[in-house]
């Protein structure tokens, strides 16, 4: 089986920049995700006024939609370029500051506020930093993740999230022997086992 040589693989922030940089952003999908739409009461859950968490964000047109809706989104991104098309390409006015616990970090926030982007790598932040979140819209991370970062990454989200709180986590399902990836293979076993 090839689910070995994948585990190995790594990509790194350096790669991630450079492919913004060269236009290389096929997940990025211009139009929202059906799979928000179709769940999303179970991410709402009936409420509102939420505090939505995009991990790996890059520039999600549903962080716009959400934010549309009344909720506060957070993301999280390593590229600055993701972070000013997301802002520019919906008009948004924005501005920018440093964050004061992560050096070198930067968070960009919509001039209305209910937009926050912070430009860093996500094993940055903690809750003592963004706080925690009602929801989080989990659609090209957990599988962008280096495997090997897989379980850091998973117990930060779990420290990242309110008691009651709704994760939607969108997989792939494919035969890891025919196809390569990206993203990367995670089998639904460590779904499981990565988030109880
Ligand atoms: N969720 C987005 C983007 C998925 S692609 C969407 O649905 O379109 C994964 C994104 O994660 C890329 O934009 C990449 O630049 C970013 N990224 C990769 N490693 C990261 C890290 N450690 N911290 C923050 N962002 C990262």
């Amino acid at each position: 089986s090839d689910i070995g040589s994948q585990k190995e693989r790594v990509v790194t922030e350096e790669e991630w920049l450079q492919k913004w940089e060269m236009g290389n952003i096929g997940f990025h999908k211009e139009q929202g995700h059906p799979l928000l739409q179709k769940y999303l009461d179970v991410l709402l859950n009936g409420r509102s006024g939420l505090r939505i968490f995009f991990p790996l964000c890059g520039k999600a047109v549903e962080m716009k939609w959400l934010a549309d809706m009344g909720h506060s989104v957070i993301g999280v991104e390593v590229s600055e370029q993701a972070v000013k098309d997301f802002f520019s390409e919906h008009s948004l006015p924005y501005c920018e500051e440093p964050v004061p616990e992560i050096s070198g970090a930067k968070m960009f926030q919509s001039t209305s506020g209910n937009i926050s982007l912070y430009c860093c790598s996500i094993y940055d932040l903690s809750s003592s930093i963004v706080g925690k979140f009602d929801g989080v819209w989990d659609r090209g991370a957990l599988v962008a993740v280096n495997p090997r970062d897989r379980q850091r990454y998973a117990s930060l989200m779990i420290d990242l999230v309110e008691k009651n709180s709704s994760y939607l986590l969108v997989t792939v399902s494919y035969d890891p022997n025919k196809h390569k990836g990206p993203p990367f293979y995670v089998p639904e076993s460590e779904v499981k086992s990565l988030f109880g």
